[in-house]
């Protein structure tokens, strides 16, 4: 810790740095900061910042908002962009505890740090490399953004077709100037969609990594007068966001997902891991697709997972396991969408994946053949389930499972359940356009 402040303080000097910003993540997932001037810096370091917790939504009540942040030192980060007069400006994401110096249990990183520790009993590490998707927006006269661009381009498209190319060149540079090993950027299905991977890491700096992601993502586009936006399904008719998780278990420094002398070459953990991830995959979705708009991209037709089944190659199930092997023997959960808190998410997948390694939980046989070919006989005969289809549906399940709501804990659980059915009920009251034209004039 010592060497980490020495580091930080030279930092400070060397890069002019004016600004600290002290990040966190809210139970619904939004990024919170605060930001502090450099002089506030012994007491940024000795855990000393005090904020409102009640302030933010969904956070703690009034009785506990007193809360504190202590900055993860390993997070320093100094930001890919200047303050005014050319200043530097540094991040670090915190933990939030409460005033009797005990780990918060509302805040999302200590719940994702509860369920890392389990798999640290077992003798787990969980790594976890996610591939984001976006939409970039232009903005009208007056700055707000519309749900236009002057992108024609779909998949893998080249400059000049892809417009798209420019803004990812500069937000893979801001990326790789904050540290991150961009392993690919590319135009996505979408007129104006895009995909940036990054490499795996560690499932806690995996969440900060999404976290620091979305930021630059749409600090970025922002300063092109542009307008980034990670919504599951922006546009009707065309490819949603989503974004995949892609998942291994370590032990002494081996990815024991991989056994080259087992069937496929995937160990009996990743079996049962996939075993208890599709299990609990009801309940998940709660959490790896939390809002109303996320149900509009789990739907049949945009490589989008609808139902509850397993393949080798297939991209249309919910869970993949990519032809690598070795070090990259990895299991791809493709239902999550970036409107995901990570953490949470992180915490629920882990928690339901060592689920299925405790109790030895045999998959049903995977899918080698198209699932949205079969119709509903065939699925029936096949006994594939699908996916909820609404985040009520969603929200039902979660209360009904001990394991995801041991994984998010009573405060988050409670807060979470409560938020989602009002964010519902207000959606339920709205007229919507589709009612409009289907309806006003046929009755
Ligand atoms: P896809 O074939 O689904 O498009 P991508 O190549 O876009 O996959 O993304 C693969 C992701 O998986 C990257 O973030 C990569 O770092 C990550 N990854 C590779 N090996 C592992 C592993 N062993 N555990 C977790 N993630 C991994
Ligand atoms: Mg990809
Ligand atoms: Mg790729
Ligand atoms: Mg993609
Ligand atoms: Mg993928």
């Amino acid at each position: 810790r010592d060497e980490q402040i020495s580091t930080i303080k030279a930092a400070i000097e060397e890069k002019n740095i004016r600004f600290i910003v002290l990040q966190l993540t809210d139970i619904m997932g939004a990024s919170k900061s605060i930001i502090l001037p450099v002089s506030q810096i012994e007491k940024i370091l000795s855990n000393e910042t005090m904020f409102d917790g009640s302030s933010i939504d969904g956070f703690a009540r009034i009785e506990e908002s007193d809360m504190y942040l202590y900055p993860d030192l390993s997070t320093f980060l100094v930001l890919p962009w200047k303050a005014c007069n050319g200043y530097s400006i540094a991040r670090i994401i915190c933990d939030v505890y409460s005033p009797n110096e005990e780990p918060f249990e509302g805040c999302p990183r200590q719940v994702l740090r509860k369920a890392l520790e389990e798999a640290k009993g077992m003798g787990y590490e969980f790594y976890v490399g996610p591939e984001p998707e976006f939409y970039i927006f232009d903005r009208d006269e007056k700055g707000n953004a519309i749900l236009e661009n002057n992108d024609k381009a779909g998949y893998f498209d080249m400059a000049p077709l892809d417009k798209g190319e420019e803004v990812r060149e500069h937000i893979s540079l801001a990326l790789e100037e904050a540290g991150f090993e961009v392993e690919a950027a590319h135009h996505e299905c979408g007129p104006g969609q895009h995909e940036i991977d990054f490499k795996y890491a560690d499932a806690l700096s995996t969440a900060d990594n999404i976290m620091t992601f979305k930021y630059i993502v749409r600090k970025i586009a922002d300063d092109l007068g542009l307008f980034a936006s990670f919504m599951p399904k922006p546009v009707e008719g065309i490819a949603g966001s989503g974004m995949h998780l892609n998942m291994s278990l370590f032990k002494d420094g081996k990815n024991i997902f991989f056994d080259p002398d087992a069937k496929n070459s995937l160990s009996d953990e990743a079996v049962h891991f996939i075993g208890g991830l599709l299990k609990h995959s009801k309940a998940i979705t709660a959490v790896t697709n939390p809002i109303v708009n996320s149900y509009k991209r789990l739907v049949p037709g945009y490589e989008a997972p609808v139902y509850i089944a397993w393949s080798h190659k297939n991209r249309s199930p919910l869970v993949r396991v990519p032809a690598k092997r070795g070090t990259s023997t990895r299991v791809e959960l493709r239902s999550p969408d970036p409107a995901c808190n990570p953490y949470l998410a992180l915490a629920v997948v882990l928690k339901a994946g060592l689920d299925g390694i405790k109790n030895k939980i045999e998959p049903p046989k995977s899918i080698a053949g198209n699932i949205y070919d079969m119709d509903l006989e065939e699925r029936l005969e096949k006994s594939i389930d699908s996916l909820p289809i609404s985040l009520y549906e969603a929200i039902e399940e979660l209360a009904k499972s001990d394991t995801v709501k041991g994984a998010l804990g009573k405060h988050v659980t409670e807060k979470f359940i409560s938020a989602k059915l009002d964010e519902w009920d207000s959606y339920r009251k709205a007229v919507h356009s589709w009612e409009i034209e289907e309806y006003l004039k046929a009755h």
